[in-house]
């Protein structure tokens, strides 16, 4: 992660208190409820949660490509001065792939099968570039191909011509094709085997490497998250509930909900019963006061069904929204189930 010379990293987009509802006729989903974060220079910050919890919601947020019934009811959304937010259509227009692009979750509905490779690749650089001699566009091309991989026949081929990994990467040299600071990458290896997974992540880290361009993964799979990102957030029924460094989310989570989702993942080394978390998501139009949580929580106590609590950093660069945490007098936190069993 790069700093600014003071050790402190420098925010490339900063989301503030995103709110994104979806209309139906029994009232709004709430999919989006008040998230923040912030995506440093260079790092990759996961997004992990169950399905339905908003993760790609809210990247779509990022990237406004929100369509009714869904809306953005509040929030900021800051890459430096600029609120995306505010922006017009035009502008916003511009921002896309020169600042903000996307890989998305299915390469196959997201290319043009009318079209060749070169074709919508080139379409990209025109739209913010203007018109290139045919020869000048050709050899970009023929680097980003190089950049992720593939080789030089891929050029003049249609989507349905290529495999699935091969897809997935021609949407990657569409994403770093004008250098973006930001790149969104909505569960870009979930539909793949994991051979080919685990290829196009070595291309995602390979870009971001020599690049430098920060980017916000989304998925579900721990592992994969585990060996890519540098950040994790977890996300609950709309809300951000842990944001910590990828080695103390592993190694010591903080929120019971981000506990239980660790337990969840099943280990080759060690033979164990996989933990499951009690209950279903509460109906997403009606959220409970206090902790989003507190409904499946195996800890819950009475002060987490009408207290909803911060999110507050319990360690070093290890941020949680959890009642089980209380400061202290010298500043560190303590887990009250600490005290209960060693009193
Ligand atoms: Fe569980 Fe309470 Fe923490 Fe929510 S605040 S996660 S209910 S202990």
């Amino acid at each position: 992660m790069a700093t600014n010379g003071n050790e402190s990293p420098k925010a490339v987009l900063e989301v503030n208190n995103l709110k994104i509802y979806y209309e139906t006729p029994k009232g709004d989903v709430k999919a989006v409820d008040g998230v923040d974060f912030s995506l440093y220079e260079g790092e990759i910050l996961g997004l992990v949660g169950e399905s339905g919890c908003g993760k790609s919601t809210a990247a779509m947020g990022v990237l406004q490509l929100i369509v009714p019934p869904g809306r953005i009811v509040a929030g900021e959304i800051r890459m430096g001065d600029v609120d995306l937010l505010k922006l017009t259509g035009t502008e916003l227009r511009k921002m896309r792939w020169t600042r903000l692009a996307l890989i998305p979750q299915g390469a196959m509905n997201s290319l043009n099968p009318t079209m060749r490779i070169s074709e919508q690749i080139t379409d990209v650089i025109r739209q913010h570039e203007g018109k290139r001699s045919k020869d000048e566009m050709k050899t970009r091309i023929l680097e980003l191909l190089q950049w992720v991989g593939l080789p030089e026949r891929i050029y003049n081929m249609y989507p349905h011509e290529l495999s699935g990994g091969m897809k997935q990467r021609a949407c990657i040299a569409m994403a770093i094709a004008l250098n973006p600071a930001v790149i969104i990458a909505d569960e870009s290896t979930s539909a793949l085997d994991v051979v080919v997974q685990r290829v196009v992540a070595q291309t995602m880290l390979k870009v971001k490497k020599a690049m430098g361009v920060s980017m916000i993964m989304i998925g579900h799979d721990m592992g994969l998250m585990a060996q890519m990102v540098d950040r994790m957030a977890v996300m609950y029924a709309g809300n951000i509930v842990e944001i910590s460094g990828v080695e103390d989310i592993f190694k010591n989570p903080g929120h019971p909900y981000t506990e239980l989702l660790i337990d969840s993942v099943p280990s080759l080394k060690e033979r164990k019963p996989l933990k499951i978390t009690e209950g279903i998501t509460h109906d997403p139009r009606n959220p409970p006061p206090g902790c989003i949580f507190h409904l499946r929580c195996p800890f819950v106590m009475d002060r987490c069904r009408t207290e909803e609590p911060a999110r507050q950093e319990i360690r070093p660069r290890q941020e949680v929204a959890c009642h089980l945490y209380e400061k202290q007098e010298d500043g560190n936190y303590i887990d009250v189930r600490t005290i209960v069993t060693n009193p």
